[in-house]
């Protein structure tokens, strides 16, 4: 094999172009072996390498779903005066007299001038506040009233209906910790105490684009030899989907210095970057040989099936995930390594979705040489999850993703894995409930 170094390359610019074998190769397409690495490995790696980001202080009702940076502590009593829970009377409970004289009302949002004594009852409603001289409510249907004066039917004890100053918070109570998912009590807690702005993690700003000369907008009719855009919709929402912001970088063609421009100025505003396509073995898969140039690559190669290729970098500290162009391989890729990655840099704890033993409704071969993220659909059939193939799995197959709700982990295999068999499962469509490391694999440290 002879090698020449040249400085201009017909394809991609100046990549060091490179003759092999008599033939004229990109130099960029001299990619180095990259070690292929389990996908426990690869999510060991991205998970230690992702930072948590800073935390922001914004409104509480824009918090929703975000993860607390702060604790929370009460500054006020919660009622903040007694105040009754039903709608009846306010009376003196040791008072034995009966009738009782009405002396007026207390509805709910001002203090009316009133004092309860012996004999005496004022009218109160849910919410206000108990009048002096009262100590307890009777309720409404356990009185008749008649010429101003009220009979009660039953007696109450003191306290009676009444909630007490800071029976349901008290000043200086810690009311929530750090690392608490915000979700619509917690905003209701934090608002009904004053908070109206609160410390927490910020959704990831992602920028996501998509490589290759034969990608067009999905609104534009493809030309002979190409094909519209899916992998930017479909990671778009995947980030949606997991509360982080998605920003499109749009479509970059197959050059060189386009792709890394591109690269550079989605990372220059946003917090990671997802690429799919070039990142295979041809000429013009220039992303991983960019990502050498620009940053660190950690790694280029997964033992999994769909996304072998799938590669990971860091530049400038931030995290760039480069998914392989088939639409299938980047939606599982996303599912399995780049959705942590994002919830832990939201500051979620939890970031794996649950996983359960499921029994297999179909024989599905097996691959003697890469595991397997097989897209099912489940069941519930007897108390069990039975999985049901979504058929062909070609990763260029968007269709064995749709109606999937899980993923088989199938361990590499060289026969068939038998219907009635157990498989471990991950479940698509449920909040994550794991830490990472999870519980159900030893740390590969
Ligand atoms: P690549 O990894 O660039 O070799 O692409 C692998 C396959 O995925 C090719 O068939 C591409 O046409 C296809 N592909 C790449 N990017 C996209 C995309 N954004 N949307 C749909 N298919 C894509
Ligand atoms: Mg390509």
């Amino acid at each position: 094999m002879s090698l020449r170094v040249s400085t201009i390359c017909p394809l991609t610019g100046d990549c060091g172009l490179r003759i092999v074998n008599g033939e004229t190769r990109c130099g960029n397409a001299m990619m180095r072996d990259y070690d292929m690495i389990e996908s426990e490995m690869a999510l060991d790696i991205v998970m230690q390498s992702v930072q948590l980001l800073a935390p922001q202080t914004l409104r509480t009702f824009d918090a929703l779903d975000l993860i607390l940076a702060q604790e929370v502590f009460a500054q006020e009593d919660l009622p903040p005066f007694p105040c009754s829970s039903k709608d009846g009377f306010a009376v003196i409970a040791s008072d034995t007299a009966n009738p009782r004289r009405l002396i007026g009302e207390q509805t709910a949002g001002y203090i009316a001038d009133l004092q309860v004594e012996p004999g005496t009852c004022a009218r109160i409603t849910t919410g206000a506040p108990l009048p002096p001289g009262a100590d307890a409510v009777i309720m409404v249907e356990y009185t008749q009233e008649a010429d101003g004066q009220v009979t009660m039917q039953r007696a109450v004890t003191a306290g009676a209906d009444v909630r007490p100053v800071g029976q349901d918070i008290a000043t200086g109570q810690r009311v929530l910790q750090a690392g608490t998912r915000i979700g619509p009590q917690e905003i209701g807690l934090l608002v009904s105490l004053g908070f109206t702005s609160v410390t927490a993690y910020p959704r990831p700003r992602v920028a996501v684009l998509s490589t290759g000369n034969e990608i067009v907008e999905p609104d534009t009719q493809p030309q002979p030899g190409q094909i519209r855009d899916s992998n930017r919709y479909t990671l778009m929402a995947a980030i949606e989907r997991c509360g982080a912001e998605p920003v499109s970088l749009g479509i970059g063609t197959d050059r060189r210095d386009e792709l890394t421009a591109k690269v550079k100025a989605g990372l220059s505003t946003c917090d990671a970057l997802i690429t799919s396509g070039g990142v295979s073995m041809g000429e013009l898969d220039l992303i991983k040989p960019i990502l050498e140039t620009e940053g660190t690559v950690h790694f280029g190669r997964v033992n999994m099936k769909p996304g072998k290729p799938l590669t990971y970098a860091t530049l400038d500290g931030k995290p760039v995930f480069a998914l392989p162009g088939f639409p299938v391989s980047s939606l599982v890729s996303f599912e399995v390594f780049v959705r942590p990655a994002l919830l832990r840099m939201g500051g979620h704890h939890l970031v794996l979705r649950p996983r359960v033993p499921v029994t297999l409704a179909d024989t599905l071969p097996g691959d003697a040489e890469r595991p397997e993220f097989h897209r099912v659909s489940l069941t519930r059939e007897e108390g069990k999850f039975m999985a049901h193939s979504t058929g062909m799995q070609s990763s260029a197959r968007l269709l064995s993703m749709v109606g999937a709700n899980a993923l088989l982990t199938l361990p590499k295999q060289d026969k068939p894995f038998a219907a009635g068999e157990t498989a471990m499962a991950i479940l698509l469509d449920h909040p994550e409930s794991e830490p990472y490391p999870p519980s159900w694999v030893p740390s590969v440290h």
